[in-house]
């Protein structure tokens, strides 16, 4: 019988068998006992499948990144303990000093200080281009040494749409793979690897969590990147690695498993980022209800831009969902059932109207948070983005009176009440 994502929301990753916990169980232990020593050895010289330290896996986490495995259509997947850790692995697992990256200018502000600056000091270059750039300025971004492409479906808190169709044909052109951070719609609002991206990632933090209550972030693997027929590029996946014995991660674990297995396997033990099974477990909750919660989230956003369209005191509303909405026709395509419940506005009073309606809001609060059961809002030049320079924010599609508004899973009356007194309440 074939399974809705629904039911995989619920009972995805952990079937418990005759007497076993109903729900996914917290194994609250660093570490795992074993008779002898030889046993343990072919664990660590990945012969045997087991476990022997939280750092690298624990049965809760395997469980719920096996959910969000089946949720994207993966063949691979693991939790990290933050958004920003899984995109850097998924990053840094395949490119190194001396690569390059190309990427959507219109991502997340950490993101985009990840790959620009931390990356850039790790000597890994990157060249970033707009979403609806050309296909020659695409094209005219890569080098010989790129080694991935990377954007987010629905940019935070641009909310561009990507054209992972187009974005995907250019990176396999050029031999790479396609990231995707898929954080905005989720599994639910759109499935990546249906139209070409090769990975993706989440912050888990985000809808997936839903409740605010775990940082938390996760990589899945379609298994559909032939790292063998691109072997000179990805020689870390493809020739012995001295510090496992030697293991060829493709020829050992297949194209199904071996990125994953080389990210646990080596940037994990040498870097960590590990999320708490405390956390798993939390995630765990939220995943069960994450088909349920979107489309209220997507409800209250359309029904909020719809009404911020069409008031005077707002200068411009970005909402895919829109029809005048530039990325209408890519949203349609690619998010049929909605984009997410965040619509980012600016006010016809500038960047002080902004910091006044954002005082005097009462349903909506105000949090760095965002994708949350909760609406938040967020003035992302004063907060998430202030590192950015005037042209860094332009390019990632932010103005400086831009206010972030997440709507979360309220009623949609007391939602747009509260945004029209805060903004009858402009001078
Ligand atoms: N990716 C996107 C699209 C995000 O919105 C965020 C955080 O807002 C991140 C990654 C980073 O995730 P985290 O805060 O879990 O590290």
């Amino acid at each position: 019988m074939a399974e809705h994502l629904g039911t995989t929301c619920v009972q995805g990753g952990y079937r418990p068998g005759d007497a076993e916990p109903r729900q996914v169980p917290i194994y609250q232990s660093t570490t795992w006992k074993y008779d002898t020593s030889e046993h343990m050895g072919r664990l660590f010289d990945l012969d045997e499948s087991g476990y022997f330290y939280t750092r690298l896996q624990n049965p809760t986490n395997d469980a719920v990144a096996a959910k969000i495995c089946e949720l994207e259509g993966g063949t691979a997947a693991m939790l990290t303990s933050s958004g920003q850790a899984a995109n850097f692995f998924a990053l840094f697992n395949i490119v190194g000093a001396g690569d390059h990256v190309v990427a959507s200018s219109a991502i997340y502000g950490g993101t985009y200080n990840l790959i620009a600056h931390t990356m850039g000091r790790m000597g890994i270059e990157s060249t970033f281009v707009s979403p609806d750039c050309t296909d020659e300025e695409l094209e005219a971004a890569f080098r010989p040494n790129t080694k991935a492409v990377f954007g987010e479906t629905v940019a935070n808190p641009a909310l561009d749409v990507l054209d992972i169709e187009r974005f995907a044909s250019a990176a396999h052109a050029h031999g790479v793979p396609l990231i995707v951070d898929n954080t905005f719609p989720t599994p639910v609002l759109c499935r990546p690897f249906k139209w070409g991206a090769d990975i993706v990632t989440h912050s888990t933090t985000k809808y997936m969590d839903g409740h605010g209550a775990a940082v938390g972030g996760a990589i899945v693997d379609s298994g559909n990147f032939d790292w063998e027929a691109h072997a000179d590029k990805f020689p870390g996946l493809t020739t012995p690695d001295e510090t496992y014995h030697g293991v060829v991660y493709t020829q050992k674990f297949g194209q199904g498993a071996a990125y994953i297995t080389k990210a646990t396997s080596q940037l994990m033990r040498d870097l960590g980022c590990i999320q708490s099974p405390q956390n798993a477990f939390l995630l765990n909750l939220g995943l069960e209800s994450l088909h349920v919660r979107m489309p209220q989230h997507v409800k209250n956003g359309q029904a909020m831009a719809e009404f911020l369209h069409d008031h005077p005191k707002v200068r411009f509303v970005k909402y895919p969902g829109l029809p005048d909405d530039p990325w209408h026709e890519l949203a349609q395509k690619y998010l049929p059932n909605g984009c997410c419940g965040v619509v980012s506005f600016g006010f016809t009073g500038g960047r002080a109207a902004a910091e006044q309606f954002m005082k005097s809001l009462h349903v909506a609060q105000i949090a760095t948070h965002v994708a949350d059961a909760r609406t938040c809002v967020l003035h992302p030049a004063n907060a998430t983005h202030r590192q950015m320079t005037d042209e860094e924010l332009a390019a990632a599609g932010i103005a400086p009176d831009m206010v972030r508004l997440s709507c979360g899973i309220e009623d949609t009356d007391d939602l747009i009440a509260d945004v029209a007194q805060a903004l009858d309440a402009l001078q």
